[in-house]
């Protein structure tokens, strides 16, 4: 039998949030997507480093190099933070990614075990990695800690029983009108198909924390996209996190396009929620 470790790109590890899903939990951060948001606020976590070199001289710290088989190197120690490298890669990508194995995240969580209530898995796509994903579930499991996924909606759940099993819950992503596909394309670069019946299928096996929508007026119509999402969960105790667009860490040309929701809007969108009887968080 093999035993080898599923390892996956890790950009980050926090110890400790409380804006990753119920109570305070560790949240990793796994390397690259499978969509391109337009108002994505973690750009450098789509793509994974193709080695190109670009930011090895942008370092000012002299932490990044080129290794003997041409990959990237990044000396923790020497890096502070400054940001420059992401910057400068071309190709919406990080060279602050480590692979690591289940095994090895959970060593970085273990001096917080005591504090948390669990682990959120996010990216990027975590859902990418999914033998990486079982692995790290059951080593929460073993240690009584929770195991959420943060998710665009893109992963089949249904047919992956060992995932389901391990996971306690899901947070699950609603970008524009799923039953538009070419909308849906233009918005995050993936037609969406499926997304409602995934989350329909979350919610009714108890798996779904929560329905997410960035809201930007223009880009998409954020009424009839939380009306048609509200219609697939009601009744199943699932929430619904209304989420403002602000231009915090997007790129150049979504600053430039995007506009940030009013409150009338915001409102709106959670009356119709609590019209379904669906609890509406305004973020
Ligand atoms: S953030 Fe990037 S550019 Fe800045 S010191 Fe660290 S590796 Fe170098
Ligand atoms: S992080 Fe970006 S710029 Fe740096 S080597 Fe990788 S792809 Fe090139």
């Amino acid at each position: 039998m093999d035993s080898t470790p599923a390892r996956a790109p890790v950009n980050r590890i926090l110890r400790s949030s409380i804006v990753d899903g119920p109570g305070n939990r560790a949240a990793v951060f796994l390397q690259g997507c499978n969509f391109d948001c337009v108002y994505c606020h973690n750009p450098e976590t789509i793509t994974l480093c193709s080695s190109c070199g670009t930011c090895v001289p942008a370092c000012p710290a002299g932490a990044l190099s080129v290794g003997e088989s041409g990959g990237i190197l990044w000396n923790r120690d020497a890096c502070t933070l400054c940001d420059s490298c992401l910057k400068t890669c071309p190709h919406n990508s990080s060279p602050r990614v480590r692979l690591l194995s289940p095994k090895e995240v959970m060593a970085e969580i273990e001096p917080s075990i005591p504090f948390i209530r669990g682990i959120t898995v996010s990216g990027g796509e975590c859902t990418l990695y999914p033998d990486f994903l079982r692995e790290l579930g059951e080593l929460a499991r073993e240690r009584s800690l929770s195991f959420f996924l943060d998710s665009n909606g893109s992963y089949d759940f249904a047919a992956d029983r060992g995932l389901m099993e391990i996971t306690d819950s899901v947070m699950l992503d609603v970008k524009a009108d799923p039953e538009n596909g070419a909308e849906y394309r233009r918005v995050t670069g993936n037609d969406g198909k499926g997304i409602l019946d995934k989350a329909e299928y979350l919610a009714k096996t108890e798996k779904l924390y929560e329905l997410r929508t960035v809201v930007s007026p223009g880009l998409f119509d954020p009424v009839a996209v939380v009306e048609k999402a509200c219609r697939r969960i009601v009744g199943t105790g699932s929430r619904y996190k209304l989420i403002r667009y602000r231009p915090v860490g997007v790129r150049q040309e979504a600053a430039a396009a995007l506009a940030e929701p009013d409150d009338l809007l915001m409102e709106k969108l959670a009356g119709i929620c609590a019209g379904h009887g669906i609890e509406a968080v305004i973020v």
